[in-house]
């Protein structure tokens, strides 16, 4: 997916939101303080439409990061009452439009800043704008430029602005009648505009496109350097350039482990539960959502099993030696900290936890999908022992924010060796890391 600046605005309103109905639901605090957070989120977005490609990059890259943190958006119309009430003030749209005043005509850019802020300050009196802008939101994760920048066009054209409408955002016969086949492929890419956005900024690994998608991307007229991948011109050797962290940074993953290590003294424990499974491919692996409830124990410290998905091979190595595949299991704590159990997989047994899964496998990129009646544990991809060697890294994916701890069992389960042909991606492993004098840990 294209990650322009529009789409960087976009994700920090919606963290915005995110930060905000999340603290309102969870703490239940006054105005005053979620104002000020979802403030900063603004101040942030009014600021990366006004500064050079650098601080947007900054920006998009801190938007990356607090998007890691986020848990999924289960209350999304609470925070969005939220967020409306917040900026029910006005200051924040009146910076905006009194940073904006001297300039003739906005960019692209700056027309759907505003449409958001001004969808986020007047939505809850004005239904017409509100509209007007839940369509902006639904295109946002489209990587659709156009549709982006037209919605938001309506979105300021109903919230009373004087907006020149583009031509190409005027209602076209042929679109009416549903006819324009050109558009078709991204639309179909796009199709999952509800849900997705719905959980967006709760993603640990964000949906991507396809590579069919992003040719249909290219012909309408996009740049590709927002997008990553495993090999060739976006692969792992090039991330560095629009995510600096991942090239950059002194505590990378995954990590080649060998001695020697330091004993642990960190006790850990998954305590996971079944729920209904959802599973989703978003272009980049296969990933199971969690719902609330599975948590895994790190000295009695809670954290919140957001996500688990899949890599193949496994991304760490034991004495420069991979294995199959590996399970990340994503969780967070209270203080949003990061912490990843590694289970390995050996080529063995078919594994009847990965058959349930395999058997609701979504081949291509998509949308999230929930098979009806199908109910997953967690805990049955794990192995009895919990043995582990544990380390500081990262995000192994763009943008390789660091400040994660791993905990990756020594104990590997099995998988056949038909599950890891199954497994859509031939190779979706970041290469190990430089451990730069990290301590490894071993229990
Ligand atoms: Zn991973």
């Amino acid at each position: 997916m294209k990650r322009t600046i529009i789409e960087v605005f976009l994700a920090l309103a919606l963290i915005g939101a995110g930060v905000f109905g999340w603290l309102n639901w969870q703490q239940n605090q006054k105005s005053s303080s979620q104002l000020k957070v979802l403030q900063t989120a603004a101040d942030e977005a009014a600021k990366s439409l006004q500064t050079s490609g650098e601080s947007v990059k900054a920006a998009e890259e801190k938007a990356e990061s607090l998007q890691q943190q986020l848990t999924p958006m289960e209350v999304q119309l609470q925070e969005l009452a939220a967020v409306k009430a917040g900026l029910s003030s006005g200051a924040t749209l009146a910076d905006l439009q009194a940073a904006y005043k001297a300039k003739k005509k906005l960019s692209e850019e700056q027309q759907v800043g505003l449409a958001a802020v001004l969808l986020l300050t007047k939505g809850s009196t004005d239904p017409a704008t509100l509209e007007a802008f839940r369509k902006t939101l639904k295109t946002s994760d489209l990587g659709n430029r156009k549709n982006t920048i037209c919605a938001a066009q309506m979105a300021l054209i109903a919230g009373g602005e004087k907006v020149d409408l583009l031509p190409e955002c005027k209602p076209s016969p042929a679109a009416a009648e549903g006819k324009e086949s050109k558009a078709e492929p991204e639309e179909k890419g796009g199709a999952h505009s509800k849900a997705e956005s719905h959980d967006k900024a709760g993603k640990s690994e964000k949906s991507e496109k396809s590579d069919k998608a992003e040719k249909s991307d290219k012909k309408a007229g996009h740049d590709a350097k927002h997008d990553w991948g495993y090999d060739g011109l976006m692969g792992p050797e090039r991330w560095g350039k629009e995510f600096p962290t991942c090239a950059k940074g002194k505590s990378q993953a995954p990590l080649d482990i060998e001695g020697p290590f330091v004993k642990a003294r960190t006790n850990v424990s998954a305590d996971y539960k079944e729920g209904p499974l959802k599973i989703i491919n978003n272009g980049h692996t296969i990933q199971v959502n969690v719902t609330p409830g599975s948590k895994l124990r790190i000295d009695s410290v809670p954290h919140d099993l957001l996500q688990f998905h899949f890599h193949r091979p496994s991304e760490e190595k034991i004495n420069g030696v991979p294995m199959a595949m590996v399970i990340h299991f994503v969780h967070k704590n209270a203080a949003g900290k990061l912490a990843v159990l590694g289970v390995l997989l050996k080529e063995g047994n078919e594994n009847p936890a990965i058959k349930t899964l395999w058997d609701n496998l979504p081949t291509d990129q998509g949308a999230e999908s929930s098979p009806e009646g199908i109910k997953f544990n967690p805990a049955s991809l794990l192995p009895r022992e919990f043995e582990f060697y544990s380390y500081e890294g990262s995000l192994t994916t763009p943008p390789c924010t660091e400040s994660v701890s791993f905990f990756i069992l020594r104990t590997p389960v099995n998988v056949s060796s038909a599950q890891v042909t199954k497994f859509p991606f031939k190779n979706n492993a970041r290469p190990v890391q430089p451990r730069n004098g990290r301590e490894i840990v071993m229990n």
